[in-house]
């Protein structure tokens, strides 16, 4: 007999592009963990980051809502503090409505919803270089949107040396710990999972649990090095096997860096395998609904870019793996699936379809999760505001097809692009100037994705 409501383990690291998934057959990377959960999982090839950063990110995956909908239009920091870009207390989130409807919640990781308050700057990782604080505490309350086991800080770079605000911990009551975060954070998942101590949440009540691994975002070099021996002796040509990486110095930073990246991802799989293996040893394997994905994807060279924030695959797609036995068969789908639409599907699935707020602006799609027919988007939106000017920045649409991004402030690169994606699949080639009756049907879907967001571009 099945649960009428099955608990949920969200695993989400922080950069890690799909095309790292060994068994999507693109980076050659050792993920063995990830690959047998994907042959048990629906994989969605078509997921997308629709705002490839950190915080934008985080706040569609809680609120179902987009960036103008949400007010996070950027990454949270010092200064956008002051405009308000933080996830706000009165939003209802994902996690209030498991909350109320009895479950028990938890959150280990990168937080990075809140803007940093006085204090945080002397407690917290502190100024960086960039001029900016980035690490913020979140104090037990509203803030923490019905979560009720937090073991999280903000947005702190020091994988080898993270530190936590554990529980009700103050805010000059950080935790350090010498380890790396993806194996410390994992180790208190297993205990959460396990509740050998019936202190970690309510035993008989389902739980939620959200896990935010840093790496493999930067700094890259750290990493431990039994990750890394596996990487040491491969040349960098050959990690680097896609033909978007310009063969001149454009792609020295990946030269350097791929080994570290690949090396992260692989200790990431090692340790997300601890977590499914918890699952077993807890019996809770089929009552629980697994899902792994990232918050964007990582550039590492392909178009002479690092990073993310862009549309292009390496940052834009994310791994999309669910697991639900007997429930979601295993098959792979080509569903376009958009960050806000994550939390309708996943509270229908939880039996809580009448609990979704109705200001949510993603779409449920369950139905296509559980196999059936169902409505399937024929586009999704990206968006890279810049924060000063919500109406510059770049905004553009992908759809299976096509990959449109209108860029307000070009100055030396093309303001329009296009790829076909299935002509182009490591999108070399504009062909925007040669397809202006495909520009033009964009252009009219993009123009709908903004009146439906709320999004100002259009008022330029
Ligand atoms: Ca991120």
């Amino acid at each position: 007999m099945a649960t009428p409501h099955p608990n949920i383990v969200f695993v989400f690291p922080d950069q890690f592009r799909q095309q790292a998934l060994g068994c999507m057959n693109a980076d050659p990377v050792r993920t063995p963990n990830l690959d047998r959960f994907a042959a048990q999982s629906l994989v969605l090839t078509h997921a997308v980051s629709n705002y490839p950063v950190c915080s934008p990110y985080r706040a569609m995956l809680f609120t179902g809502r987009y960036p103008f909908h949400n007010h996070v239009t950027g990454n949270c920091y010092s200064e956008t503090r002051s405009r308000g870009v933080f996830l706000r207390p009165e939003h209802r989130c994902i996690t209030d409505v498991l909350h109320d409807a009895g479950y028990s919640l938890g959150y280990i990781g990168k937080y990075h919803l809140d803007t940093p308050g006085s204090d945080d700057a002397r407690f917290g990782e502190g100024l960086r270089g960039d001029g900016r604080i980035w690490d913020a505490y979140t104090p037990p309350g509203p803030r923490r949107h019905g979560i009720d086991f937090w073991h999280s800080y903000g947005c702190c770079d020091r994988h080898m040396r993270p530190h936590y605000w554990i529980g009700n911990a103050p805010v000059d009551q950080p935790t350090e710990f010498g380890e790396w975060s993806v194996k410390h954070e994992t180790d208190v998942a297993v205990d959460y999972i396990l509740n050998q101590e019936r202190i970690h949440r309510v035993p008989g009540k389902p739980f939620a649990l959200f896990v935010a691994f840093n790496p493999p975002h930067t700094p890259f070099d750290q990493v431990p090095p039994q990750y890394l021996d596996m990487y040491r002796h491969a040349e960098p040509e050959q990690l680097l096997n896609r033909p978007n990486l310009p063969a001149d110095d454009g792609a020295e930073a990946a030269r350097r860096w791929v080994r570290h990246y690949f090396a992260a991802v692989t200790g990431i799989d090692e340790q997300f395998g601890r977590i499914l293996l918890a699952l077993d040893d807890a019996g809770l394997r089929d009552d629980t609904i697994v899902v792994f994905t990232a918050d964007h994807g990582e550039m590492m060279g392909s178009h002479g870019r690092m990073h993310k924030d862009v549309i292009y695959d390496e940052s834009f797609l994310v791994p999309f793996l669910i697991r639900w036995p007997g429930r979601l068969p295993a098959r792979r789908d080509d569903l376009l699936l958009s960050v806000p639409d994550i939390m309708p599907t996943l509270l229908t699935l939880a039996g809580l379809r009448r609990a979704v707020p109705p200001e949510v602006d993603g779409r449920d799609r369950s139905d296509i999760f559980l196999g059936k027919p169902g409505d399937r988007p024929e586009s999704a939106l990206y968006l890279a505001p810049k924060l000063d000017a919500p109406r510059r920045g770049k905004r553009g649409i992908r759809t299976h097809r096509w990959a449109y991004v209108v860029d307000r402030d070009a100055t030396e690169s093309d303001p329009k692009l296009l790829f076909d994606c299935l002509e182009d699949p490591y999108q070399l080639r504009n062909v925007a100037a040669e397809r202006p009756e495909a520009v033009r049907e964009l252009e009219a879907t993009l123009r709908d994705w903004l009146a439906r967001t709320g999004d100002p571009w259009s008022e330029e």
